[in-house]
């Protein structure tokens, strides 16, 4: 057996993995009070000790001579340590003491399972079952990073993951890959990981268009605006307990990423979420639609958009109409053939504005 375990990445070292698996496994443990985990404030200093221990524990990992499951079970065993002393030095308030009651308890539950595959298995279920037949399979991979992806201070952005998909030229399977930092992987960059998930099935993975362009309204944007709604909709049934910090954590990610201006992404994101807002804000005006209506219709489009072959180009000038403040009325004349099922979601990119 080898003395640092091993790793199921290829992209990291055995013993990164095994660190990274140790946090991984506590955060996914402790899942159902992430939410308030990644709220402590300053106030809560014995909670933050408890956490600062825990990055201890897991980065001391590196010297011990043992497999995966022996290295995760030490840091379980280790890390409830500190919580129990920490309890018993009676920490400030009944709040932070019943959250480190809450710990104590959950953290039983821990495991050496994968979480990361878990997490990915159960979003791209959901993913799958939306795009149907035109789903196209993916596998995992996770790498490491030497920084933070916005170089950023984690108590701004503590999100220190990103993902990637690659789409090899034959396009059969794609690949999802997450780029962790792990030295600075904590409670909130885990429970951004299902939105950042969400956002690689819903825009990229299944798409069909003719090429990639990270400053694409519709790509980047309008499909960003899908992944978030969906995201919302399946985070119950990616994981319940996890659910109310995957739902606060992809909208504070979301808050995030807006704040970067020279970004080309940001601006895309931004054109497009305007664009998907303001066809919602048409359907029930217009149409009277009632909102749940107006946004399912949106979110649906952006995914039928999103597997036809056709050009980028076009479906990103089909989103550029949408975010001006008037729709043009030929537009306006098309979406509501398309509302009444007379005119497909194809026809919407040919539509001639003058
Ligand atoms: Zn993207």
């Amino acid at each position: 057996m080898s003395p640092v375990g091993t790793s199921p990445y290829a992209g990291l070292e055995p013993i990164m993995w095994r660190s990274l698996l140790a946090r991984a496994a506590v955060f996914h443990a402790v899942r159902a009070s992430l939410a308030r985990l990644t709220d402590v404030t300053d106030q809560m200093q014995a909670v933050q000790l408890v956490l600062l221990e825990l990055d201890l524990l897991a980065r001391n990992l590196s010297a011990l001579d043992c497999d995966d499951a022996t290295a995760v079970a030490t840091v379980v065993r280790d890390w409830k340590q500190v919580i129990v002393e920490t309890i018993a030095g009676k920490p400030a308030g009944p709040e932070e003491r019943t959250l480190l009651l809450e710990l104590q308890d959950r953290i039983q539950s821990a495991n050496v399972e994968d979480p990361f595959k878990g997490l990915f298995e159960s979003v791209q279920a959901q993913a799958g079952a939306l795009y149907g037949p035109s789903w196209r399979p993916s596998r995992l991979s996770v790498a490491h990073t030497l920084s933070h992806p916005r170089n950023a201070d984690l108590k701004i952005d503590p999100y220190a993951v990103t993902a990637v998909t690659h789409l090899p030229p034959n396009a059969q399977a794609a690949e999802v890959e997450l780029r962790i930092f792990c030295d600075k992987f904590g409670p909130a960059a885990y429970a951004a990981v299902p939105m950042l998930l969400a956002h690689e099935f819903v825009c990229h993975v299944p798409a069909r268009q003719d090429k990639v362009k990270n400053d694409s309204d519709f790509a980047e944007g309008f499909l960003d605006w899908a992944a978030h709604y969906f995201l919302d909709r399946w985070a119950g049934k990616i994981d319940p307990q996890l659910a109310p910090a995957a739902r606060r954590h992809a909208d504070r990610l979301k808050g995030v990423l807006e704040r970067r201006p020279d970004a080309p992404e940001v601006h895309a994101r931004a054109m497009g979420h305007l664009a998907a807002d303001n066809l919602v804000a048409w359907l029930e005006g217009d149409l009277e639609l009632s909102p749940e209506e107006s946004e399912a219709r949106v979110a649906r489009l952006a995914v039928q958009l999103n597997v036809l072959d056709r050009p980028l180009d076009l479906k990103d000038r089909f989103v550029g109409f949408l975010s001006c403040a008037d729709l043009p009325p030929q537009m306006q004349e098309a979406l509501r053939s398309w509302v009444a099922d007379s005119v497909k979601a194809e026809q919407l990119l040919e539509v001639d504005v003058r």
